[in-house]
């Protein structure tokens, strides 16, 4: 009996307009001229015209062209496109990495949730949360109430703890199924750790403590913004080529946002496909460092901040003083820090932490660039400064021209004094700096 002859499918390139950045590669590359561009310089396939050769496929620098299987899936591939571009398709997702310590939660995540929002509205995409770990499924719920519209989530036992190589296993697998177009993380120990190893496997570009990010509503290409020679100029950096494009963002920079429990959304699960033979790191015990009491100048809702103007490690006990008065935490400048004056956790600024208190004091402080980045996003800044030209007085919103030998002592005092006659340990500061008391 003669076999039965069946037609082999014929394969077919599949362009992913999405990520397409018309350099016309594969046209130039493709041997039957099946390959040309659309009016968006978008490259489109001749279905009746490629033969399947995978040429295009080799040279596209995005990644954009994969193999399907015959012209139907042109076709759907063509009408799904269509319905990107009227807003209705799978669109382009901005992905925000959850960290978290043991199913604890790093508030730098729900920061980037929110600003990950915002450019997901102006990519015509959706905000998604990328959870890894073991029994962190309370975290998927909670990425929802701060923005997300969709989960990605991948419980395994080898993920408890935080370890490169499974952490960097799991996220490059979703990077490689799903294709985000943009992927934020904290830049934490943690965050920064992760990003330069998923984003040097799955071969992009990476920018790392961002300070502003937006979409170019020309390209929509994201425009990550960050200091750049020793913080002396703001760089806006492109990945023009490559996908995802990936940054990182230190933790109070953006705001954050509202919380909405009723939010719900989309969740995909999928699996480690790593076993805990194969993981390189092996933790044999964890054990948590108690961080040094009142360090967490992060945290603070007031900070107390001395430069080099309080004129030594003396100086700072009067800083000290105000902070316990009105409830606050002492940070510094790097100049103290450089002089050995307080340890470096304290250090506010480009090399030292973000911070975004309620209200920030600078005390004898000028006010230099790699300190700005670091504080200017606080909700109220008073500068007390001999020098009326000092740049500090740029950002603030209260400016005392004076000796902080004189100015800070005397705040402790009148902040004590209005304690005394009633107000509340921490209270009473917002309405002394108001007043200009
Ligand atoms: C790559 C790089 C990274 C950096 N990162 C950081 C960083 O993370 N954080 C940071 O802070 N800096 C950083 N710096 C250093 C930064 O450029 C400044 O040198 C530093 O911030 C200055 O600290 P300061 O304001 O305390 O000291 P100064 O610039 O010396 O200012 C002291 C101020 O105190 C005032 N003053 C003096 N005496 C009194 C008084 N009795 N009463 C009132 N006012 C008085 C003066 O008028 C002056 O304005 C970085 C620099 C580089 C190059």
């Amino acid at each position: 009996m003669a076999a039965e002859e069946r037609e082999k499918p014929r394969r077919l390139a599949i362009i992913d307009r999405a990520g397409c950045i018309g350099c016309e590669q594969c046209a130039a590359a493709c041997p039957v001229g099946a390959i040309g561009m659309d009016a968006d310089s978008v490259a489109v396939v001749d279905a009746e015209e490629c033969i399947g050769c995978k040429k295009c496929v080799l040279v596209c620098p995005t990644y954009a062209i994969t193999m399907s299987d015959g012209p139907e899936e042109v076709e759907a591939t063509a009408s799904a496109a269509e319905s990107e571009r009227a807003g209705e398709g799978r669109g382009r997702e901005v992905w925000v990495f959850v960290e978290h310590t043991q199913g604890q939660p790093a508030v730098v995540s729900w920061e980037l949730l929110g600003k990950g929002r915002e450019l997901a509205g102006d990519l015509g995409g959706r905000v998604c949360s990328v959870i890894l770990g073991d029994r962190v499924g309370h975290l998927v719920k909670e990425s929802f109430a701060y923005g997300a519209d969709k989960a990605y989530l991948i419980e395994d036992a080898a993920l408890s703890h935080y370890r490169t190589g499974p952490y960097l296993h799991g996220m490059a697998r979703l990077v490689r199924e799903h294709e985000p177009e943009v992927v934020l993380l904290g830049a934490t120990t943690m965050g920064r750790d992760l990003a330069g190893a998923v984003a040097t496997s799955v071969e992009t570009g990476l920018t790392a403590d961002c300070t502003g990010l937006s979409v170019d509503p020309e390209t929509k290409l994201l425009e990550q913004t960050r200091p750049a020679y020793g913080g002396n100029i703001m760089a806006t950096i492109l990945c023009e080529r490559r996908r995802p494009q990936m940054a990182t963002v230190r933790p109070r920079v953006m705001e954050m946002p509202m919380r909405d429990g009723s939010r719900r959304g989309e969740i995909v699960r999928e699996s480690l496909g790593l076993s805990e033979t194969e993981a390189a790191v092996r933790i044999v015990e964890y054990a948590r460092e108690a961080a040094g009491e009142g360090a967490r100048i992060e945290d603070a809702d007031i900070l107390v901040s001395g430069g080099r103007g309080i004129g030594g490690s003396e100086g700072l006990e009067m800083l000290r003083e105000l902070a316990e008065v009105i409830g606050g935490r002492v940070s510094s400048s790097r100049a103290v820090v450089d002089q050995g004056w307080i340890g470096h956790e304290r250090q506010v600024g480009q090399t030292g932490k973000t911070v975004r208190p309620k209200l920030y004091i600078a005390c004898g402080i000028s006010g230099a660039v790699q300190h700005l980045v670091g504080m200017e996003t606080s909700d109220i800044i008073v500068a007390i400064n001999r020098d009326p030209q000092a740049p500090i007085f740029g950002v603030a919103d209260y400016g005392i021209v004076g000796d902080v030998n004189e100015i800070v002592p005397a705040l402790t005092r009148a902040c004590r004094a209005r304690l005394a006659s009633g107000g509340e340990e921490g209270d009473g500061w917002g309405v002394a700096a108001g007043e200009g008391e």
